[in-house]
């Protein structure tokens, strides 16, 4: 299949009340193969209009929707799960080309988001809660879980499949109607899961719109919408939360992150420096939990650093389609330059590159694995998402040193502990201001726990119960006996 045939094969159009529809008085997005540069697609962008419409749909389809029992709703995403899995290889071949991703990447992620749906379907039925009982002489109360209504739902380009279904998962288990927007520069997936979606749910349940910025301020302001989930910037967080303000709806805000990598004295190194020379570039760097900022104790600082460079320098940059691909481009012109810019203004600073920091001299927008040392705590390397391939190497004096250092950036999303110590590991889970803390390892998450931030890292959790929680209100209800 060619990369033309792969994107184009799925016709990007918004997906309203079931139906499938092209509007695009609003215009329309180039859909840019990141390996290429070359535009193979056209997305169009949702005018106010289409937005009302898609709103309309999921307002309506509730009445219906909220009356489904969990084991209900169970099945519709258990029906989802089962053809997400039949199309594998046309989803990771979409997301591959779509996002530059390496091809066998997208096919280890394609199986997690239908056991994700899974995880959902088997979580709807057995919330928890607290008990029924008399809690004053008389009267029982009990707690009804109810869905908020219309929930809007805003994903961006890192991992368009994956995102959507971290949201559509607990919102629809939770028994809302959704309106789903994908990243204007990668809605490939997300429109071939409305097509999965278009023959199990009824009409208007899942409605998905296509469109930018301007579209998804939409949806944020619609006063017919209960909540809005994000996953994106800090800068567009704060506008949704400012703007969902005006109708009081809740919002949920996975935003960015950037996670320090705590490396001890007693640290497995050889293991230590493998394992983070993946979790440092997945992705590209393109992930809100990249382990992006390594702090090294003294003791171990030059030993780690050598260890670590040796075995970035063998990961195999290039093209997505290629199979033996471990990382390819970054997903946008816009993300390149951003990233560049941030390594043209760290030559003003005392860093020094180790490895990479150049684009590559070939089409597409690829850039070389980079290894930064002698950053001061107060340089944008350490302080700001970079969002590329790009980590920073610190070195600290003691484990106190170690704690304020990764304690000391606004964002609070994840972190990494690498230690053979059981007194380290329970002070530094403990003390680490983070929403994960990983011991020995770093990126994995898994449904049933919960994942979010603090912080700059936004707030309300994704995976487990608790999601579902996010997505639903609680009724307390209170039965007087009268003889
Ligand atoms: P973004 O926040 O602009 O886009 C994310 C989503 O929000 C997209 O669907 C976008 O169309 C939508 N959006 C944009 N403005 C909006 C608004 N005013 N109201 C409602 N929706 C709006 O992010 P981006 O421009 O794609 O990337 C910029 C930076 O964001 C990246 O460099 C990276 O640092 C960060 N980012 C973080 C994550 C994450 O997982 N935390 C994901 C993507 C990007």
């Amino acid at each position: 299949m060619t990369a033309e045939a792969t994107l184009q094969g799925v016709q990007l159009r918004h997906f309203v009340n079931g139906i499938w529809n092209n509007d695009d008085a609003a215009g329309s997005f180039p859909i840019i193969d990141p390996s290429t540069g070359v535009e193979v697609a056209r997305a169009p962008i949702a005018s106010p209009q289409v937005v009302n419409q898609a709103v309309e749909a999921a307002v309506a389809a509730f009445e219906d929707w909220r009356q489904t029992t969990p084991k209900e709703r169970a099945y519709y995403l258990l029906q989802l799960a089962d053809k997400i899995d039949q199309a594998t290889e046309k989803l990771a071949l979409m997301e591959s080309r779509n996002v530059g991703k390496p091809v066998n990447n997208a096919r280890e992620e394609i199986p997690l988001i239908a056991d994700l749906l899974r995880y959902y379907a088997g979580a709807a039925r057995v919330s928890e809660g607290v008990g029924t009982a008399e809690y004053e002489r008389g009267s029982t109360s009990l707690v009804l879980r109810q869905p908020i209504g219309v929930v809007g739902l805003i994903t961006p380009w890192n991992y368009p499949l994956l995102e959507a279904v971290w949201k559509i998962g607990p919102a629809l288990a939770a028994g809302n109607t959704v309106v789903l927007k994908p990243s204007e520069i990668t809605p490939v997936t997300t429109v071939a899961l409305a097509q999965m979606a278009e023959s199990i749910f009824p009409p208007g349940v899942l409605n998905v719109v296509l469109g930018d910025g301007t579209t998804g301020a939409a949806i944020v302001s619609h006063p017919a919408i209960g909540m809005v989930s994000l996953t994106g910037d800090g800068g567009t967080g704060k506008k949704i939360a400012k703007s969902a303000s005006d109708t009081l709806k809740r919002v949920h805000l996975e935003l960015g992150g950037k996670a320090p990598v705590l490396v001890f004295n007693d640290a497995n190194l050889d293991y230590t420096a493998e394992q983070l020379s993946l979790a440092a570039f997945a992705n590209s760097g393109q992930d809100c939990t990249a382990a992006s900022r390594i702090i090294v104790h003294e003791d171990v600082y030059d030993a780690f650093v050598e260890l670590f460079l040796d075995r970035v320098s063998k990961i195999v940059v290039g093209d997505p389609a290629d199979p033996e691909t471990q990382i390819g481009p970054l997903v946008s012109e816009r993300q390149l330059e951003r990233v560049l810019g941030f390594l043209e203004r760290a030559t003003t600073t005392s860093a020094r590159v180790r490895l990479g920091g150049k684009k590559l001299d070939r089409p597409g927008y690829y850039i070389s694995l980079t290894v930064v040392t002698d950053v001061d705590q107060s340089d944008e390397l350490v302080q700001k998402e970079v969002f590329g391939p790009v980590v920073t190497i610190q070195k600290a004096s003691c484990d106190d040193d170690m704690l304020t250092m990764a304690n000391d950036v606004p964002y609070g999303l994840s972190s990494s502990v690498w230690t053979t110590n059981i007194s380290r590991t329970t002070r530094f889970m403990r003390d680490l201001n983070f929403g994960t803390v990983w011991v020995n390892g770093h990126l994995s998450t898994v449904p049933e726990m919960p994942f979010g931030g603090f912080g700059e890292s936004g707030y309300g959790k994704e995976l487990s119960a608790q999601s579902i929680d996010e997505y639903s209100q609680l009724k307390h209800v209170m039965i007087t006996s009268i003889d």
